[in-house]
């Protein structure tokens, strides 16, 4: 048995890759692989008119937000953002970001670009082992947006709660990439304006891009802003202004459907939530590996830990490899090993891994 820990592109759901793969010369009787037809056809109309109103479904998304398709991944969205927000309350624009780890980082020197950033608070200092507390949050009164980052893929920290700054900075929309844990549990979208992630983590193939947002922040992109990426041209044309990706949307759509099959977001919640338990529980356990993440911060997703004596490190990997367990070296920035446990790793994967930890450990500890 192999189990991919990846944290992205990662691990799909089985029945969807074979589903995928029994559909892949003839989609449904079409005489077409999906990959050849037309983004305006029927069919291909079809298809994504499926995903979008089980996302809707699946994600609890109001009436009156909308949900685009785009390309460009969240790095893209980095620039697009302040491009379709920044001139919402003139310019120049201020805009307020969280900073709470390498993805964070990234998305505040891009705005930067287009805005005056103002970093609201930072755990840099503290190596981002924690989500600075929301009182300690120095926001601007005239911001045009707060961003944040929900969920740390690399550092592995994660917001528990979803942040109100109304009061503070008078209703300005709160932005959250949610790549890596969009769709891993319930979230209160009435709390966003925006609300963006990459496909490659949770949801499907890479070179998809999500983007949840509320109906009046639409149309007011600058001049600038190419029209492929203004929120309102891609609304008003049913994320068809340019072709969009259509393979990797048929594939996010049997993925949606696939959540659906397992009981929706708040079946798969809980079924993170106790992967998650059983991974840190066991890592809290033993002194032979540490993580470096403050407990009430910890991310569901992404599980960096370290080896006490980081000489093993090569012997451990290569005995994970041996044992089926694929890509858990961790970032680069980072080090150690990091295990990303997303929707599609079974609970059975999180006891492999678990398994092969403490045999690891008996072997060399
Ligand atoms: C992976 C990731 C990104 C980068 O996504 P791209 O598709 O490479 O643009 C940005 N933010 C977060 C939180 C991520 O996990």
């Amino acid at each position: 048995m192999i189990y991919n820990f990846s944290a992205g592109p990662s691990v799909l759901p089985k029945e969807v890759l074979a589903q995928a793969a029994s559909e892949m010369l003839d989609w449904h009787g079409s005489g077409m692989s999906v990959m050849e037809m037309s983004h305006r056809g029927s069919e291909f109309m079809s298809i994504i008119g499926a995903a979008l109103q089980d996302f809707r479904e699946l994600f609890a998304v109001p009436e009156n937000y909308k949900v685009l398709f785009l390309q460009g991944g969240a790095i893209a969205e980095n620039a697009i953002i302040p491009m379709n927000l920044a001139g919402l309350k003139g310019q120049p624009a201020t805009v307020d970001y969280v900073n709470t780890g390498s993805w964070s980082v990234k998305s505040i020197k891009e705005a930067g670009k287009y805005c005056n950033v103002n970093v609201a608070a930072s755990s840099q200092a503290q190596k981002f082992a924690a989500i600075p507390a929301r009182d300690t949050w120095k926001l601007s009164k005239n911001a045009a947006y707060v961003h944040i980052c929900s969920n740390e893929t690399i550092d592995g920290v994660e917001y528990h709660f979803d942040p109100d700054v109304a009061a503070d900075t008078g209703n300005a929309p709160v932005v959250a990439d949610m790549s890596s844990n969009i769709l891993s549990r319930e979230v209160d979208v009435s709390k966003y304006g925006v609300i963006y992630a990459g496909a490659q983590k949770n949801i499907g193939p890479a070179g998809l891009t999500l983007v949840v947002v509320r109906e009046d922040l639409l149309g007011h992109a600058l001049p600038v802003c190419p029209s492929a990426f203004d929120w309102k041209i891609v609304s008003d044309n049913d994320s068809m202004y340019n072709t969009p990706p259509t393979y990797a949307i048929y594939i996010a759509g049997l993925v949606f459907q696939w959540l659906k099959r397992q009981g929706g977001i708040k079946a798969i919640a809980a079924t993170n939530v106790a992967k998650a338990q059983l991974l840190y529980n066991y890592l809290d356990s033993t002194g032979f590996y540490t993580t470096r993440i403050h407990k009430a911060d910890r991310s569901t997703m992404n599980v960096p830990f370290f080896l006490h004596d980081e000489t093993l490190n090569d012997a451990f990997l290569a005995g994970a490899k041996a044992h089926g367990l694929l890509q858990l070296k961790g970032h680069k920035s980072v080090g150690g090993m990091r295990a990303s446990i997303y929707n599609a790793m079974p609970v059975a994967g999180v006891e492999a891994l678990v398994a092969y930890l403490k045999a690891f450990e008996k072997e060399h500890g």
